[in-house]
């Protein structure tokens, strides 16, 4: 099932998801589903409070970058009451976007490296370390389980510069081909 993404202003994004249980219902289903739902919306990464649940899951896949970015191409998981422990290396920038912030693309400074420890789909544990633009998109999607979104990282002037097209994307001035769910709309 594809599922609309929560879009910026929705209070959902904003809260702290909490980790779930090996027998949480339907788990399997919505793993499934948050793939589903990143393809068709064209994302290389989701989480699952963009689709209103807050619960700390997301999923990768890196395959519609590989040709510019060729250790993407198998680089496909699903990650699991995720931590990360440590983030370290150079702060690097790098330009990035998100489904839930549409038309809006801001350069953002992150660490080079990750560590982090999660679950797999299968409930396997994993400890791994993490570099360049995997630890990118990791960092960017396990924000999501925090609260946070990539443009609260921008620089303080950019920030303010931004602030009128965040509003005006909050009240669903964007163009999307995916469907949506606004700030004060229910998610079902
Ligand atoms: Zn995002």
């Amino acid at each position: 099932m594809i599922y609309p993404i929560v879009i910026y202003g929705h209070p959902v994004l904003r809260k702290v998801a909490e980790e779930i249980d090996k027998d949480y219902p339907g788990l399997d289903q919505f793993i499934n589903d948050m793939f589903e739902t990143m393809y068709f919306s064209e994302g290389i990464g989701l989480a699952a409070p963009q689709l209103g649940k807050s619960i700390r899951i997301f999923v990768i896949d890196g395959k519609p970058v590989a040709e510019d970015e060729p250790e993407l191409a198998d680089f496909k998981k699903a990650f699991i009451n995720a931590h990360i422990t440590e983030r370290s290396g150079e702060l690097l920038p790098m330009t990035e976007g998100c489904l839930s912030i549409p038309n809006l693309r801001e350069e953002v400074n992150r660490e080079s490296h990750v560590r982090i420890k999660y679950y797999d789909e299968n409930w396997e544990y994993h400890d791994e370390v993490y570099d360049g633009y995997k630890a990118r998109i990791i960092q960017h999607e396990y924000d999501h389980l925090d609260g946070t979104l990539f443009t609260d990282k921008v620089s303080p002037l950019r920030r303010r510069l931004l602030k009128s097209k965040l509003t005006a994307i909050s009240k669903g001035k964007f163009e999307a081909d995916y469907r949506t769910i606004l700030a004060g709309q229910r998610i079902r």
